[in-house]
C-alpha cells in the first residue's frame, strides 16, 4: 500500500516551521555538512519541535509522526466516485461510531468478498469498484452513518460530518475486507506517463519515457503526531533541568510543527511538486 513516510512528514513540517519563525533556511534541512548551521537554541521553534544535530550536542526533538496510511480511497463506480474503506484501515485511525467502541475487525467476516454500503444503498444486488464486480453486502444496523463517526486519539477528536471536505466522502463509503483493500488501491492508482522533448528535434528525446504512480487526488490519509513535554528533556542541561529555563511548553510545540504542516496545502509534500503533486491539507486543524 502506497504511504508517506513519517520522515517526509516530519522534513516538510520542519522546513515549512523554520519558513514561518523566521529561522530558515538555517533550522531547515539537516543544518549543513555536520548540522552547525542548527541553531540548536532552547527557544528556537525548530530545533525543539524537530532536533538537531551539532557537532557539539544533539536533541532528537519533541515531535514525532507516524507514517500517513489510507483511510478513504476514492474509486470510479457506475454510480459515480465511492470512497472505499477497510475495517484495520477504521481501526487503526482510532474511528468509531459515536460514543461506543466498535469491534472493526468482526466485519472483515461479513463483507466477505463484497462490499457494504456506509453512507448510502447500493441500488442492486452488485456494485463495481474499478473493474470488480462485488456482491452488495448490507449495513448492519448497529453501525450508524460515517457521517456520525468520531475520529479520537489520546487527546482529540473530531466528527467527520463537521469536516466541511470530508462530507461527500461520508455519503459515498464503502467498506471493503482488508484483504480486498489493497487490492483496489493498487488498482486504482494514478499511472502518469511522460516523456522528455528534445530542443532539437521538438520531439520525443531518445530514452525519456517514464511512467510515475501516484495517490489521486480526494485520498483521505490519517498519520499521528505526538509531542513529548519539554520539560522530561534538558538541552543543554543547565537550560532546564529541574524547572529552570523552559524554551516551550509542549502546547507550544504542537502549534509551531501545525503552523508547519498548514503551509503543506499550498506548498505541497514530495516530489513533482510543480506538476500538480502534493498538495494535502491537514483536516483536525481545518475542523478548529
Ligand atoms: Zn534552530
Amino acid at each position: 500500500m502506497p504511504k508517506i513516510p513519517g520522515s517526509s512528514l516530519a522534513g516538510v513540517a520542519r522546513a515549512y516551521t523554520a519558513i514561518q519563525s523566521g529561522n530558515y533556511p538555517g533550522c531547515a534541512g539537516k543544518g549543513g555538512e555536520d548540522g552547525s548551521a542548527h541553531c540548536g537554541r532552547t527557544d528556537c521553534a525548530v530545533c525543539m519541535a524537530y532536533g538537531f544535530a551539532k557537532p557539539e550536542a544533539s536533541f532528537q526533538g519533541l515531535a514525532q509522526f507516524s507514517d500517513a496510511r489510507i483511510l478513504f480511497f476514492p474509486v470510479p463506480s457506475a454510480m459515480g466516485p465511492l470512497w472505499v474503506t477497510s475495517p484495520s484501515a477504521l481501526y487503526d485511525a482510532g474511528c468509531r461510531p459515536g460514543d461506543a467502541e466498535v469491534d472493526w475487525l468482526q466485519y472483515n467476516t461479513a463483507i466477505g468478498d463484497g462490499a457494504m454500503g456506509m453512507g448510502l444503498d447500493f441500488p442492486d444486488t452488485r456494485v463495481n469498484l474499478g473493474w470488480l464486480y462485488l456482491p452488495r453486502v448490507a449495513r448492519p444496523p448497529e453501525l450508524p452513518a460515517p457521517a456520525g463517526w468520531v475520529m479520537a486519539d489520546s487527546e482529540r477528536s473530531c466528527t467527520l460530518g463537521e469536516i466541511r471536505c470530508l462530507k461527500p466522502v461520508c455519503e459515498r463509503l464503502a467498506m471493503v475486507s482488508d484483504a480486498r483493500f489493497p487490492v483496489l488501491v493498487e488498482d486504482q492508482l494514478e499511472v502518469r506517463t511522460s516523456v522528455s522533448i528534445s530542443p532539437e528535434t521538438g520531439a520525443a528525446a531518445h530514452g525519456a519515457l517514464f511512467t510515475a504512480e501516484a495517490i489521486p487526488r480526494s485520498t483521505v490519509l490519517f498519520f499521528q503526531a505526538t509531542y513529548l513535554d519539554p520539560l522530561l528533556f534538558s538541552v543543554p542541561p543547565q537550560r532546564n533541568h529541574g524547572g529552570g529555563d523552559v524554551g516551550f511548553t509542549r502546547a507550544q510545540v504542537a502549534g509551531h510543527v501545525e503552523t508547519g504542516l498548514r503551509i503543506v496545502e499550498y506548498a505541497g509534500i514530495g516530489g513533482a511538486n510543480t506538476r500538480g503533486m502534493g498538495r494535502m491539507r491537514v483536516l483536525p486543524l481545518e475542523a478548529r
